[in-house]
């Protein structure tokens, strides 16, 4: 398959990579043998050869992914995606530990933070204007009152923010708790390893590395606990019941190994995105890049053009067939103010007007031109209008 036919057919750019990856065609790939030899109708738990091939298919997409974020094979439980990682250790943490408080960050996503509109034992910890978390609040809200879980992700969706995660995951073990990472931006990006950052429960999602949508992990440590959200068949060590997606979790397999393959190479994008940026803000001195001193992953730039509607501006940006962004990867078509910037305690001017830009494996220069062309072009009729 030629992938610059599929993403560049009709002169449209896609910038927006932090809300899903374009399939890469070495995922798909792996998807279409098997697909195309029609082992999807086998069920891997069945005893016969057909049954025993898929089990093989997925054991070496659990080898693959084990690789990439640093734990035992036998660790990956395989799911839908990040939503059902993160919401399954939620559930499990507030009714296995009632009288126990959870702790997630303000800048999570959704999947964590509306845990608060149904679980009542949920409990924020705030971050500062760059968008870390305030380390001595974790510590004063884990001393505060009984915590079981602290769940903080690696890496954020809108900014890009990289967490200090082994800080975190000692500061809540000191104190008893275990530690939940949402991984799902941070995997393939930057190195993660699970055993070495002593992280408890890990959430990863297919997608956001390249493989296919519909797949995810739920990675779970030495720590004895057994989450589950879905009983049934007994699949995933009956922690994840439901027939296996065989030819999702190959695709994202491939995509795992892809995604360790480059990671070097993936951190080029960074100059990308900061020459990207210094032109940013010649066109526009008045915009404001968020958490640009900060450590952050290489893909991502997320910045208000103050008093505008970051809506207007992402359908001026449409309609130049550039794709890119308001905020939160999932939120797309709600009209929102970024929930993060909110954390960040920016005022309504920037948390109403900003945009996210994020690259990826298909991502070039002349994009970022075309961007910037564009960005040229709406700026100045902007500024006509005022
Ligand atoms: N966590 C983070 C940090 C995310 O960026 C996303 C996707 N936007 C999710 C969780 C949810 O992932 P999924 O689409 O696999 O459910």
């Amino acid at each position: 398959m030629d992938n610059t036919i599929v993403i560049s057919m009709s002169n449209r750019i896609y910038l927006d990579y932090n809300a899903s990856v374009p399939l890469h065609p070495k995922s798909w790939e792996v998807m279409h043998t098997i697909l195309k030899a029609g082992n999807h109708a086998y069920n891997a738990s069945a005893i016969h050869s057909f049954g025993r091939e898929g089990q093989k298919i997925i054991e070496n997409a659990r080898k693959e992914i084990s690789n990439l974020i640093g734990a035992d094979k036998n660790q990956i439980i395989f799911n839908s995606g990040a939503t059902e990682g993160n919401n399954t250790i939620l559930k499990y943490f507030s009714t296995q530990y009632p009288n126990d408080n959870i702790l997630v960050s303000a800048i999570e996503h959704p999947s964590i933070l509306e845990a608060q509109n149904t679980l009542p034992n949920i409990k924020i910890i705030p971050v500062n204007n760059n968008g870390l978390i305030i380390i001595e609040e974790l510590e004063r809200l884990l001393k505060e009152n009984p915590i079981s879980l602290v769940s903080i992700m690696a890496v954020n969706n809108e900014s890009g923010i990289i967490q200090n995660v082994s800080e975190i995951s000692k500061i809540a073990h000191d104190n008893n708790a275990l530690y939940h990472c949402d991984a799902t931006q941070a995997a393939g990006k930057i190195p993660i390893n699970m055993k070495k950052l002593d992280i408890d429960f890990l959430t990863i999602s297919s997608h956001k590395i390249g493989g296919p949508q519909g797949v995810g992990a739920l990675i779970i440590g030495t720590c004895g606990q057994s989450p589950c959200l879905l009983f049934g068949g007994g699949q995933e060590k009956s922690l994840r019941a439901g027939t296996e997606n065989i030819a999702g979790i190959a695709g994202f397999g491939a995509a795992a190994r892809l995604a360790l393959d480059n990671m070097e190479k993936y951190q080029k994008l960074a100059k990308l995105r900061d020459d990207f940026e210094r032109r940013l803000e010649d066109i526009s001195p008045e915009i404001i890049i968020h958490s640009q001193n900060a450590k952050r992953i290489a893909n991502t730039s997320f910045f208000s053009l103050p008093d505008t509607n970051s809506q207007t501006l992402l359908i001026a940006l449409d309609l130049e067939n550039i794709a890119v962004s308001n905020g939160s990867a999932c939120s797309s078509g709600r009209v929102k103010p970024s929930h993060v910037l909110e954390a960040m305690s920016k005022d309504k001017k920037l948390t109403s007007s900003a945009l996210r830009i994020s690259m990826g494996w298909a991502t070039k220069e002349k994009d970022i031109e075309a961007f910037l062309d564009a960005w040229q072009k709406i700026y100045t009729r902007i500024g006509n209008k005022n």
